[in-house]
């Protein structure tokens, strides 16, 4: 009896130990920041600017013949007419035929240049008559600029000319050089492309970057489970890329007559065995975002946060369960083309799939490869590497580029409260092509998206509201100066 009430106590203090601390949680101090105003373009001319660069059709189309190279020419040209001061004072170069590398010379030149970069090619659009304000016209209605790239990613590249030619027009010169980087073929990926030359372009030279700034993460508004306010999400890394093809032979012949071990057997039960055995877990990012963003959980998360350690192995299991966490915590598993068979009445002696994954820092093709071949341990299945790029290394979430951005994000935000956190970027961005020529790469664009906007990325709608783009404009007028006098 005495032995039970023991127990029972010491249960009792265990879970006020677990419970109480979480109560006491409060944002650290850093988190807040309050900036002088500072000058900007008046509104109606920087939507102008914008709306008409979405009416111009700088599409990476599907296929490469179809490219339109007129367009990017009446890009460039529309760029040197909307920003004289830009194209005036800093030095222009055009890389891989289309791709803008714009260098700002600083004043002190024994700093280690900085890198403001976007893209300004855009995805084709499936089906224009879907959308609300028809694609190509930058239309301002209802408190949004709508139109392809208008988020992705018009919206982000020509902020920074904005910023950039309202700081010129006072005078502004950076301490460090900073260069701007457009590139023309983002969405396209190419691995010879814009991003891929300028990094030759910097390696060349011998020129090493203090730092990369690209898009790749936003302010989450009402996409993060548990978090009434806004948060800032800073990408520190990337995710790799694979296309693995499965190749399944068998035996083929007359369908009245099926025999165990066809192609399409195999492969099913092969595709089967990669949807029942998802690849390991890693609670990094997670731990990551709870660190940070604990303070302003309600209390059931924030008590499951802050016991981490000893919750951890529940926890890991309930997030990656689910599809919007999973990702940021595993290397993901895709199939996503199916082929075999061409009559009806034959079993086809082939079927092949492509799976794509999508590899979480820390892990290698390589490595994705064996643990599937492991998997499946099927030899009449033949595994082939893909498109392949690799996952990013992890930049620093402490360091001073680092500490730069989550300033200016916070002085931006002004009286908006927000929390920031580093995070793993799901999808990729040219910024990868440069990582050889900086230890220090980040992704982040002062854009709020909330559940509405998320899917008319590369999707229909796409839009971006009149206030974050001013406010996005905002933000690299101040990361521009607050980069003066970085430690
Ligand atoms: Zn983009």
């Amino acid at each position: 009896m005495k032995k039970r009430y023991l127990l029972g106590g010491a249960l009792l203090l265990f879970v006020a130990w677990l419970a109480i601390p979480p109560l006491f949680l409060e944002p650290p101090e850093q988190q807040k920041t309050s900036a002088a105003a500072i000058d900007l373009p008046p509104q109606d001319q920087t939507l102008a600017r914008l709306s008409a660069a979405v009416r111009i059709k700088t599409v990476s189309p599907e296929n490469p013949v179809d490219f339109d190279p007129q367009a990017f020419r009446d890009f460039h040209a529309f760029l040197e007419q909307s920003f004289p001061l830009v194209h005036s004072k800093l030095e222009k170069q055009v890389l891989a035929g289309h791709s803008l590398l714009f260098k700002w010379p600083g004043r002190d030149e024994t700093l280690k240049p900085a890198l403001l970069m976007n893209h300004m090619d855009v995805v084709p659009v499936l089906n224009p008559e879907l959308w609300q304000h028809p694609p190509f016209e930058g239309v301002i209605a209802d408190g949004h600029l709508w139109g392809r790239g208008a988020l992705d990613d018009k919206g982000g590249m020509m902020a920074q000319l904005e910023a950039a030619e309202s700081l010129l027009a006072r005078g502004h010169q950076p301490e460090r050089t900073l260069y701007f980087l457009f590139g023309h073929d983002e969405e396209r990926g190419n691995p010879e492309g814009g991003a891929a030359t300028a990094a030759r372009y910097f390696a060349d030279r011998d020129i090493r970057l203090e730092f990369v700034l690209d898009e790749g993460m936003v302010i989450s508004d009402g996409l993060m489970p548990g978090m009434d306010i806004p948060v800032a999400m800073i990408g520190i890394a990337e995710k790799g890329y694979m296309d693995m093809k499965l190749t399944a032979s068998g035996e083929g012949g007359h369908s009245s007559m099926p025999d165990a071990g066809s192609s399409i057997e195999r492969l099913s039960r092969a595709l089967t065995k990669l949807y029942d055995n998802p690849l390991p877990t890693q609670m990094m990012y997670v731990r990551m975002l709870g660190e940070n963003l604990k303070y302003y959980m309600p209390y059931g998360l924030k008590a499951a946060i802050h016991n981490i350690d000893i919750l951890g192995p529940l926890l890991e299991k309930g997030l990656a369960s689910d599809s919007t966490m999973a990702p940021f915590m595993r290397t993901t598993t895709a199939p996503t083309i199916l082929r075999a068979g061409e009559k009806s009445n034959v079993i086809p002696p082939m079927a092949s799939a492509v799976v794509n994954f999508r590899i979480i820092p820390g892990e290698t093709s390589d490595d994705v490869m064996r643990q599937v071949a492991e998997i499946i341990n099927d030899p009449n299945i033949k595994l082939e590497k893909g498109g392949v790029s690799e996952p990013s290394p992890v930049s620093d979430p402490e360091g001073a580029a680092f500490k730069l951005i989550r300033r200016s994000i916070l002085e931006t935000a002004g009286d908006e409260e927000m929390a920031t956190t580093p995070q793993l970027v799901t999808g990729a961005t040219d910024s990868r092509f440069l990582v050889g020529v900086t230890d220090n790469t980040y992704r982040f664009q002062y854009v709020h998206i909330t559940p509405d906007l998320r899917p008319t990325y590369h999707g229909r709608d796409e839009r971006i509201a009149v206030s974050d783009y001013a406010k996005m404009i905002e933000f690299y007028v101040r990361l521009i100066g607050n980069m003066d006098g970085m430690q």
